[in-house]
């Protein structure tokens, strides 16, 4: 199955990816994560991306859908894959279009997870993040064991540069611009289907399976 997640920042798409991909047997692609990681091992990408990340803007179409047409090609995405981030502009759908037709695949399901605009502030300000290995905590909802370090390695938590407010505001204001006219442009083809991301993340899961098709 090959899946879509949309959705504004702090929506919960890395959250459900990871359900989903554990459920389904399916890797997660998120480009963020792809992109934290290159600006962490320093690459060239990593060096383009960087000051864009931080100001809350997107980093060029070319470049992400090169990392993404690429990751596709992968062998653990034949059974399927869920993207998570992208595509967040209508020339990277079309983009992934041209993709996955060259090798007889298409998307199945659009999720597009929906979260009222303070919910997300808050949200996101509590978010705590492993530099390390890109766990998630947040302050008061999913704290930490012990208080800023990472349940899994060790390191200190940190709070991602772009994951300050006003960093929220500007990714929020690009969201609404370039990524949310994604739904008109699937729902247009009948793949999107609308999940409300509020309440507990089982239950979330719950209404993204029942709506993909797969109920437990
Ligand atoms: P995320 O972790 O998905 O919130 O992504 C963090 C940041 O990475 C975004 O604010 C963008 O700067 C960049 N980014 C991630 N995915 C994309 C994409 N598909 N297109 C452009 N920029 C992206």
């Amino acid at each position: 199955m090959n899946i879509i997640l949309l959705g504004p920042p702090g929506a919960g798409k890395g959250t459900q990816a990871k359900k989903l991909s554990a459920e389904f047997g399916i890797p997660q692609i998120s480009t963020g994560d792809i992109l934290r990681e290159a600006i962490r091992t320093g690459t060239e990408l990593g060096k383009q991306a960087k000051p864009l990340m931080d100001a809350g803007k997107l980093v060029p179409d070319e470049l992400v859908v090169g990392i993404v047409n690429e990751r596709l090609q992968a062998q653990d995405c034949k059974p399927g894959f869920i993207l998570d981030g992208f595509p967040r502009t209508i020339p990277q759908a079309e983009a992934l279009d041209a993709a996955l037709g060259k090798s007889n695949r298409r998307i199945d399901g659009v999720v597009s997870l929906e979260v009222p605009e303070s919910d997300i502030v808050e949200r996101i300000s509590g978010r705590r993040s492993c530099p390390k290995d890109g766990s998630v905590f947040h302050v008061v909802t999913t704290p930490p064991k012990r208080a800023g370090t990472c349940d899994k390695c060790g390191a200190g938590l940190i709070q991602r540069d772009d994951d300050k407010e006003d960093k929220v505001r500007e990714r929020l204001s690009v969201y609404a611009k370039q990524t949310a006219p994604l739904k008109e442009f699937y729902k247009k083809r009948g793949a999107l289907k609308t999940i409300q991301g509020v309440g507990s993340p089982d239950g979330i899961f719950a209404e993204i399976k029942k709506a993909l098709g797969k109920p437990k």
